[in-house]
């Protein structure tokens, strides 16, 4: 077996759980510096699955393909942030090298978990949660600080592109969104006055080496990422670098290895406060796949693989659109077309990811397209006409 301390070299297996596009393009990343991927997933068809030289198909839960997985691979890392924490757990004590740590991909599963480490270190990070309290009891609701309305109610567990949350203006409404949602533990979040959104992506190494990205400033639609573009148009530099300091302190105060994403919002006073983690390679950070030095997932490699980190460096201004599967039809999901990938790569700068999924759905990531730039402007304006041409 291989002590801990010890790297491992290309030509070894490096194993992932979980098989959509972010397990995928971790194992285009693994296979370009020479390792070998094994994937777990439940799907038979997953997007990972299809190019891991070996894909083992079964529940997160069986231990059995988890054991295959250990024999196999030194070190397994996650791509689904709700693999739950057992599956983690079995792997490491099979002697998998697992990074990130089941202990913190258990705290980025549970917001109630989330928010309270947020809230206990931001004497530290200079940056705190939104205000919250938890409801998990009926009789939380006879608790809710009245300046917490209009709020936002979450489930504790798996929401994730906006679903599992709604907006609850006051306490009756909030009473009745909560037994909407089966009276399950959730967190109602004051609804914060955003003046923009940003995601940090970190990185840090076996030997307490940590990374920082440029800043990404995200739009979301529907609850879902439209565009990150970098660097942070609307971002202050003092702001940067609070954000990035608060993030790095952030992953060291979890003892995580790989990378983080943190999500922050800008509010309309210019306060910042931090409001979700993803303990993995993130969609805003889809970025740096063409814009920077190292991309995330190369990063995710040489974390798990306990090599040196790659450089954060930004080449190049960037405007990262996300392909959702509406672009393949016509208004609704009976009127099938093909997109207008002759006129997207007309744009030289443009550079297209597609995942390799099977149907398009409404809603469903299918891919990403890179808009690179001379300047930000160049980069946004690219992005804005790749969108026009796909719309
Ligand atoms: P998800 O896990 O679905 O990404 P988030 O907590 O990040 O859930 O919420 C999704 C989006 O909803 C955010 O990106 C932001 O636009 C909006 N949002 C979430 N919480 C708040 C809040 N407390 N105040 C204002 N807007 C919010
Ligand atoms: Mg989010």
């Amino acid at each position: 077996m291989i002590k801990a301390v010890e790297p491992i070299f290309p030509g070894s297996y490096l194993g992932i759980l979980g098989g959509g596009q972010l397990g995928r393009m971790f194992t285009q990343a693994a296979q370009a510096m020479g390792y070998k991927v094994c994937v777990l997933d439940p799907d038979s068809e997953s997007p990972a699955g299809s190019i891991a030289e070996k894909f083992i198909h079964a529940q997160y839960t069986n231990v059995d393909a988890l054991k295959e997985m250990a024999v196999l691979c030194a070190a397994v890392s996650t791509e689904f942030e709700n693999v739950p924490a057992g599956a983690l757990d079995e792997l490491e004590s099979l002697g998998v090298f697992v990074a990130p740590r089941s202990a913190c991909v258990s705290l980025a599963q549970n917001r109630i978990a989330e928010k309270n480490f947020l809230a206990s270190w931001k004497a530290e990070t200079n940056i705190g949660p939104v205000p919250y309290c938890v409801v998990e009891r009926v009789a939380d609701l006879e608790h809710i600080p009245a300046d917490l309305f209009p709020g936002i109610l979450k489930t504790a567990r798996l929401g994730y592109d906006g679903k599992g949350q709604v907006t609850v203006d006051d306490l009756s409404e909030l009473s009745t969104a909560w037994h909407e949602f089966g009276q399950v533990p959730c967190v109602l979040e004051k609804k914060m006055d955003l003046d923009f959104e940003v995601s940090a992506l970190v990185v840090r190494g076996y030997d307490d080496a940590v990374v920082a990205y440029p800043v990404a400033q995200n739009i979301h639609r529907n609850g879902i990422l439209h565009t990150s573009t970098v660097p942070a148009p609307s971002l202050k530099s003092q702001q940067e670098k609070k954000i990035i300091d608060a993030a790095k302190a952030l992953i060291r105060k979890i003892d995580y290895v790989g990378v983080l994403c943190v999500e922050f919002f800008v509010l309309k006073n210019g306060d910042i406060v931090a409001n979700e983690i993803a303990p993995r390679p993130h969609n805003s950070g889809h970025y740096t796949m063409d814009a920077c030095v190292s991309s995330q997932f190369e990063q995710q490699v040489r974390a798990m693989a306990r090599l040196p980190l790659g450089d954060t460096r930004l080449l190049a201004p960037v405007s990262m659109l996300n392909l959702l599967g509406d672009i393949w039809f016509e208004g609704s999901e009976d009127k099938a077309r093909v997109p207008a990938w002759n006129q997207v790569l007309a744009h030289p700068d443009a550079k297209l990811h597609l995942y390799g999924k099977s149907a398009p759905r409404m809603g469903r990531k299918m891919g990403h397209i890179n808009c690179l730039g001379e300047s930000l402007h160049g980069a946004r304006h690219t992005c804005a006409a790749v969108a026009a041409e796909l719309g």
